[in-house]
């Protein structure tokens, strides 16, 4: 008898998280409790129909084909001391470069020889360096009419924004790395301000970018609530790009003795934001693949269709050192 009643409640529950995601298939707007119950349900039926659907979703909505980017870590020399980054400012010990215009035009020519028309040229947070790459965009732009130019250099003032998106840069990613402006406080140094990453997000939309949002996925002091506001904000804004991945320690840095975020989390998150954001683009990122091994092909089956390959010149690619393990060095 009770092993019936529990069967009954079991096969009950089940039928409940299958209408669950059918909604979710249908409908943007699930509440929070229902995203709560997908993040964080122990079951791994659920969380296996959320990935298939996902990847079904995306199949139907973005086609079979994965998108490569070749991301260029072209400088890392930040002026920023974000307590996660391996790059902020206050870490010894990391040699600091910047590739220069010809470096950066060779490894957009390598990509372009590779069948990679899209170029993701990112690097720490240095406004003075920023305005110098107006000229290299120009050059890339001559050089590959057709190309996709990404940008990826943090905060800047709008004017440096705008100039770069003149020289004929088309994206930008910037990542708002978490919703909850307590949170935010606790993840960067006094001065860094959430409001201000996410009006560089709203001008990045309104100057006409493309703009990326996402968030590190199990960063000291985060909870499912926090998650839920990440795409609750997402939902509000409307990013055509999402880039997240798990955070992971990096050592000499504040969180050095942190755990590491959860590479299932993540994939669950991956594939929630293809249900919610069918359109968007969505890397499967190297941190999910440091974590995790075979990590982009497990985030293209949960619903991403982006992975990002490095062409920093093998001569530097080390020292872009933003976390324990980075693959691809
Ligand atoms: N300066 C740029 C690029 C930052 S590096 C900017 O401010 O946008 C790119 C991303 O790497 C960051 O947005 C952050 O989410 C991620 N990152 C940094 N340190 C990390 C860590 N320890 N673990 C996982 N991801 C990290």
């Amino acid at each position: 008898m009770t092993g019936a009643l529990h069967f009954d409640k079991l096969r009950k529950m089940r039928k409940f998280r299958v209408k669950m995601i059918e909604t979710l298939k249908n409908t943007r707007n699930l509440p929070d409790s229902a995203l709560r119950e997908l993040l964080e349900s122990p079951d791994a039926a659920l969380s296996g129909r959320l990935k298939d659907t996902a990847r079904e979703v995306c199949l139907k909505v973005k086609g079979p084909e994965v998108l490569v980017r070749a991301l260029i870590e072209w400088s890392n020399v930040c002026r920023n001391d974000c307590l996660y980054c391996g790059i902020r400012r206050s870490r010894s010990g990391v040699p600091r470069y910047s590739l220069t215009p010809e470096q950066i035009l060779q490894c957009c020519e390598a990509a372009w020889k590779d069948g990679v028309p899209t170029f993701v040229l990112q690097g720490g947070e240095n406004p003075a360096a920023a305005l110098g790459l107006v000229s290299v965009v120009r050059s890339i732009r001559e050089r590959f009419p057709s190309a996709a130019i990404t940008l990826s250099l943090g905060e800047l003032p709008f004017e440096t924004y705008a100039a770069l998106k003149e020289a004929g840069a088309n994206r930008y990613l910037l990542r708002h790395e978490t919703a909850n402006p307590d949170h935010y406080a606790s993840l960067h140094p006094a001065g860094m301000r959430l409001s201000s990453r996410l009006s560089c997000i709203r001008e990045l939309k309104r100057l006409g970018y493309e703009t990326g949002m996402g968030m590190m996925v199990g960063s000291p002091g985060q909870t499912t609530e926090d998650l839920i506001l990440d795409l609750r904000l997402m939902q509000e804004i409307g990013p055509h790009m999402i880039g997240i991945g798990p955070f992971i320690p990096q050592s000499g840095t504040p969180f050095e003795n942190c755990p590491a975020g959860s590479a299932e989390t993540t994939l669950r998150l991956l594939a929630i934001m293809r249900l919610m954001f069918p359109e968007a683009n969505i890397p499967a990122t190297t941190a999910l693949a440091t974590l995790l091994p075979g990590g982009k092909e497990i985030g293209i089956r949960a619903g991403a269709n982006v992975i990002m390959n490095v062409y920093t010149p093998f001569t530097e690619r080390r020292k872009y050192d933003l976390y324990k393990g980075k693959t691809d060095v």
